[in-house]
């Protein structure tokens, strides 16, 4: 145990402290400038201190933080019926995180399947998947490293590959209490894989042909991040439900649940809650984040600024031996190398960049939507020469 600390050894910290942040830029406690290619691990869509958003949240703080779901919460209804309005789904359920949002996606299967006389049903998910760190969550999640210290897992989920049609086809022969599938349409966590526009097609006539509900965890991908309102958009797909959260609040912790009409009714009075979500803090933030990223358009702007990035990437790093493949989908962008690579966060952090490093050899950039082709341009001059000294110098 760390003498000096009061707080639980739960994260690896690197040793900076921010203090303000102004668009893609923030500010260490020490006055160091960095230039956020990681947006609070793909959270801040508006970037920091955004100039709408700022007073838009100083209002609704002065005027009402907090009631509960006793009462009806119009901003709630609003943020609902924008959701809607985007995802052509039918209704929300409001809570505070990703994790929740999951769980709640969870709670809708099974209960889906009990309506159905299916009393153990199962859930399929994926190798490689990031769900969080509850239980449920944990046990859905396809990453040996989450779940080592917490068993008994939750029972209930049966493991396929990703992009594998004919794994899934075997599961829907031979496991007959399989209600849904549960996907990241981009795993983002596993790094950056996506789910095939073929194969994301092909699991949803599975389940149309089986009854089961196709459920697109979209926490990391949605909310604009991929050029399009949400990532499995690009497949011409619709979900049963999906969960979203990290970027809907621009900063501010709110979950979502929102699902189609095979499942918006599963739930009913009693089945679920939380006292915190749906908030009228959280609602605005997610109201005003949506609304300012079409006033912008930030969505076109992620397509756009992330394509260049990716481009200046496979440029600055054509044929550097090394480099295993540059992937992703608008400013959701993964670069993986062949060997492990955790040390580049100190490095990039020292040469005023912020990104993250996933499954131990992906290197993440997944910046605020607001970014410019010019701070695009700044993070492949940063970034390409610390990977090439990084592979230079680090054996295979
Ligand atoms: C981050 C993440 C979660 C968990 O979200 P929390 O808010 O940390 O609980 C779940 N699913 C995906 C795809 C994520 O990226």
């Amino acid at each position: 145990m760390s003498v000096e600390s009061p707080l639980m050894n739960t994260y690896g910290r690197l040793p900076i402290a921010l203090s303000h942040g102004r668009g893609c830029r923030v500010w260490d406690t020490e006055g160091r400038e960095y230039l956020d290619a990681l947006g609070g691990i793909a959270v801040n869509t508006l970037g920091h201190a955004h100039p709408k958003l700022v007073p838009a949240l100083q209002d609704q703080i002065a005027k009402l933080i907090h009631c509960s779901n006793y009462y009806r919460v119009p901003l709630q209804e609003q943020l609902a019926a924008k959701l809607v309005e985007l995802s052509g789904l039918a209704r929300v359920f409001f809570c505070n995180s990703g994790l929740e949002a999951n769980e709640a996606a969870i709670k809708i299967a099974r209960k889906y399947g009990h309506d159905r006389g299916i009393d153990l049903p199962e859930i399929v998910v994926y190798e490689r998947a990031f769900h969080g760190r509850s239980i449920a969550t944990l046990s859905a999640t396809g990453n040996p490293k989450v779940q080592k210290g917490f068993e008994p897992l939750v029972p209930g989920f049966v493991r396929v590959p990703l992009n594998d049609v004919a794994a899934l086809e075997d599961v829907a022969r031979s496991r007959p209490n399989v209600v849904a599938v549960f996907l990241e349409t981009i795993q983002g966590e596993g790094g950056i894989n996506p789910a095939r526009v073929d194969y994301l097609q092909a699991v949803r006539r599975i389940c149309d042909e089986r009854g089961w509900l196709l459920m697109l965890d979209e926490v990391q991908c949605g909310i604009g991040r991929t050029g399009k309102w949400f990532a499995h958009q690009w497949a011409d797909i619709k979900p049963d439900v999906m969960p979203l959260a990290k970027g809907l609040g621009s900063g501010v912790p709110v979950g979502a649940v929102v699902a189609g009409p095979k499942a918006a009714d599963v739930l009913q009075q009693g089945n679920h809650g939380t006292t915190f979500g749906g908030n009228p803090l959280a609602m605005r933030a997610g109201l005003e984040t949506l609304r300012i990223m079409e006033e912008e358009g930030l969505l076109d702007n992620a397509a756009r600024v992330g394509a260049a990035l990716k481009a200046g990437l496979e440029r600055e790093l054509a044929g550097v031996a090394g480099v295993a493949d540059i992937r992703g989908q608008g400013l959701m962008i993964g670069v993986e190398l062949d060997r492990p690579c955790g040390v580049l966060l100190q490095r990039a952090l020292e040469a005023g960049l912020l990104v993250s490093v996933t499954a131990d050899r992906v290197i993440r950039l997944v910046p605020p939507l607001i970014m410019t082709e010019g701070e695009a341009s700044q993070v492949v001059e940063i970034l390409c020469p610390l990977i090439k000294s990084f592979l230079a110098e680090t054996p295979a």
